[in-house]
């Protein structure tokens, strides 16, 4: 059984004496330096001279330095620029200006699992890996609530690394949830494998097939969107509530019994190797490889794909139903459809 840690397994008071500089203010950055200020921690925002994170950050009350800077003063760094770019943002602004003792934190094991990021033994680094999006993790915070989050050592030069993560997962508010304790390599490799088999690859490979199927076989976008894709969410919340046996009990006895005898027709054994082999790219590393090699040469993989993606059918039918109707939550820095990115 996992050993999972709650409030009062941590003590608060470890992180309220250091100071915290997150670099980046993106989904996981803001969340993380908003959390830790209202815990009363000392947080510095580092960032890129000229990023447009920076006002925002600076209209939120938290105070913004150059990278640089915030490094150089802070005793615990959190690193949460996008995975592809921490390596660089690493070699030419992190460590030049990193006290000797100060702690480097992830919020994933990328970098260091796949050994993009090597620092000198004389830090701790740590991971405290939220398990939701950013802006979750600030909401369910400001409401008294926390996201669950997973924390792990890779390697514990102070002697103190456990209690000083457990103290940063604490000011999160990740402990009022309960946080599992992990290893980097646990973390990369089995978020990497959920992501791309399951949570985002599999899941939209799944709507895309099967709004095709019912598009091909004559039937209405808006309905096929409805079948396919809108309902997901409302099933998805039974699961998390109570596991795939709360789904089943919530849908009709017809929906159950249709789930015992197809599920396993569309999602067949081989489906499962298929997963295997996406796992063995995973751990040996050649997923990384591809991804970074790709983001190195500016991406033209990645962007071809995205496209590919955002040009499917279900987006646009998608894109015209949620606006004829009233049930969207929106991020204030997402814009639905592909012109803003
Ligand atoms: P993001 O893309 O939302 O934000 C990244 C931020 O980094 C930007 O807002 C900007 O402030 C800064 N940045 C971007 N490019 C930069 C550059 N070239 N140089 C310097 N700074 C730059 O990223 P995110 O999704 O918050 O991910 C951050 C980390 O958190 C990653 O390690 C990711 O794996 C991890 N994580 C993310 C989530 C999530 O839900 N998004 C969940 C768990 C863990
Ligand atoms: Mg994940």
């Amino acid at each position: 059984m996992a050993e999972i840690y709650y409030d009062d397994d941590a003590d608060l008071s470890i992180i309220q004496g250091k100071k915290v500089a997150i670099i980046g203010y993106g989904s996981q950055g803001h969340a993380h330096a908003l959390n830790l200020r209202d815990s009363g921690v000392d947080v510095v925002v580092g960032l890129r001279e000229g990023s447009s994170s920076a006002e925002k950050a600076a209209e939120q009350g938290l105070a913004v330095k150059s990278i640089a800077q915030a490094v150089s003063e802070a005793d615990v760094v959190m690193i949460l620029t996008p995975d592809q770019v921490q390596r660089t943002v690493y070699a030419e602004e992190i460590a030049p200006n990193l006290k000797d003792e100060a702690a480097l934190f992830f919020a994933h094991g990328f970098n260091i699992r796949f050994g993009y990021i090597e620092p000198t033994d004389s830090h701790d680094i740590c991971m405290v890996a939220p398990k939701g999006p950013g802006h979750t993790v600030r909401r369910q915070y400001e409401e008294g609530r926390g996201v669950p989050a997973i924390v792990a050592v890779e390697n514990d030069a102070s002697g103190q690394a456990w209690d000083l993560a457990l103290s940063y997962a604490k000011a999160m508010g990740a402990t009022r949830a309960g946080v599992v304790k992990t290893t980097f390599t646990e973390e990369t490799e089995t978020d990497l494998f959920g992501e791309q088999t399951v949570l985002c690859g599999g899941v939209s490979q799944l709507i895309q097939y099967g709004f095709e199927t019912l598009i091909e076989a004559g039937y209405q976008p808006e309905i096929a969107y409805f079948e396919v894709c809108h309902e997901l969410k409302l099933i998805v919340d039974l699961i998390n509530e109570g596991g795939l046996t709360k789904q089943r009990w919530s849908c009709s006895d017809t929906a159950e019994y249709g789930d015992y005898v197809s599920g396993p027709r569309v999602i067949t054994p081989e489906v499962k190797e298929n997963m295997k082999a996406v796992l063995a790219d995973i751990q040996d590393g050649s997923f990384a490889k591809r991804f970074i090699d790709d983001q190195e040469a500016g991406a033209p993989e990645f962007l071809k794909l995205r496209k590919q993606g955002e040009s499917h059918p279900i987006e646009k039918t998608g894109h015209e139903l949620r606006k004829s109707f009233g049930w969207t939550d929106r991020d204030s820095d997402y814009t639905d459809g592909s012109a803003a990115r």
